[in-house]
This record gives C-alpha cells, structure tokens and sequence, in this order.
C-alpha cells in the first residue's frame, strides 16, 4: 500500500507512522528522518539542509525530491511505502504523483491527523528535540497553515483523503487508522 501521512508537527504521526510500517510491512519514508541522518553523515544534502533544519524552514523542492526519489528506487519500496514528512508542498504532491504515475503505482490514500492547535504545543514542548525551540515549532505551524493545508484539499479533490482524529490514545488512533484503510485495496503492479 502506498500512503501520505499528514498531519502538524506534533500530531503523533510519527508514532503512528512506526506501529503502521510494522502493521502493513512497509518501509517507512520520513524525510524529516532522512535529513537527519544525511546531515549526521555528512553528505553534501546533509550540509544544504542543516540550515534549514534548524531555522525549522522547509529544503527546497528540487532537494527533498531528490532524496524521495533515490530512496523509492530501492527494492524494498516495491510492495509500497509510508510517506511521512513529505509532501509538504502542493508542488512537492504534483512532482510525487507524476513521478509514481509514470511508474504505474499511484497512492492509494492520504491519511490526515487531525489534532486541535494547544494540544500539539504542549505535546511538542514535551517532547524536547534539538529544533523544538519555541521559535522553530512557530515557524512550523506558519509553514504547515501556509503550503501544507493546500494539500489537503488537493488529496481531498483526488478523492484519496481520510481524516483521522488523532486526540486520545495512541491506541485508539491507530484503531481508527486501521478501519479507515479497511477499504482501501492492495498496492498493485509496479513497473519500474
Ligand atoms: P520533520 O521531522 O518532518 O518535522 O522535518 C524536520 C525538518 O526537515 C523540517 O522542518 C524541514 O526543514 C525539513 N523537511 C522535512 N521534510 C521536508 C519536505 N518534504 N520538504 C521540505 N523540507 C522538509
């Protein structure tokens, strides 16, 4: 199955991300995660997305596309793959979804977690990352408001949309996550 997982910086998606790759057997594509560990490496993308990683900023397009695109040319991305992190962008959507068309594997569906606003500042305050200053968490609410939220509408226009509540215990939330792929179909063919 092939899935993006949206929702704010501390909605649980991550969490959630973890227990659904190990329900479904996928792997799972963060890039939030993958620049980290480029810029602990040290690669050339590491040091282009160390500034922005810690300004909380978004790494352009041209970038990030990079990255998901070698990562999706690995074998194990085959039977499908959790998408979480990216899109962050109505071009980075439209750039995924001619890349995957033109590998005869389109999405299946797009799972919205949905958290009210004070709830996710008090969890992301607790949870006490390196970028989660103050500053970088507004910084990120104002990106997410400004050219995530598009996405929305673009995935609920495709008709590929399902909100989640994500209030309640991790638990419950994957319950719901798991009736609402109940009706979606397996993965189908890809041709690389
Ligand atoms: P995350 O772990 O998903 O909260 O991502 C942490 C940071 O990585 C973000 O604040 C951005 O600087 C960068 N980042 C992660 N994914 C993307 C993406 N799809 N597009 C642009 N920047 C990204």
């Amino acid at each position: 199955m092939r899935i993006v997982f949206l929702g704010q910086p501390g909605s649980g998606k991550g969490t959630q991300s973890e227990r659904l790759v190990r329900y479904l057997n996928i792997p799972h594509l963060s890039t939030g995660d993958m620049l980290r560990q480029a810029q602990t490496d040290g690669t050339p993308v590491g040091e282009l997305a160390a500034k922005y990683l810690t300004s909380g900023r978004l790494v352009p397009d041209n970038v990030i596309l990079d990255v998901v695109k070698e990562r999706l040319e690995h074998d194990d991305c085959r039977r499908g793959c959790l998408f979480d992190g990216f899109p962050r962008t109505v071009p980075q959507a439209k750039a995924l979804d001619a890349y995957l068309q033109s590998h005869d594997c389109p999405l299946q569906v797009v799972l919205q977690l949905h958290v009210p606003e004070d709830l996710l500042v008090q969890r992301l305050l607790g949870r006490g990352r390196d970028d989660d200053t103050s500053e970088a968490i507004h910084e990120r609410f104002r990106q997410y408001e400004a050219l995530t939220k598009p996405l929305v509408d673009y995935y609920g226009r495709q008709g590929l949309l399902k909100r989640i509540d994500g209030t309640g215990t991790p638990k419950e939330v994957f319950d719901r996550i798991k009736e609402a792929l109940a009706s979606v179909g397996p993965a189908g063919p890809i041709s690389a």
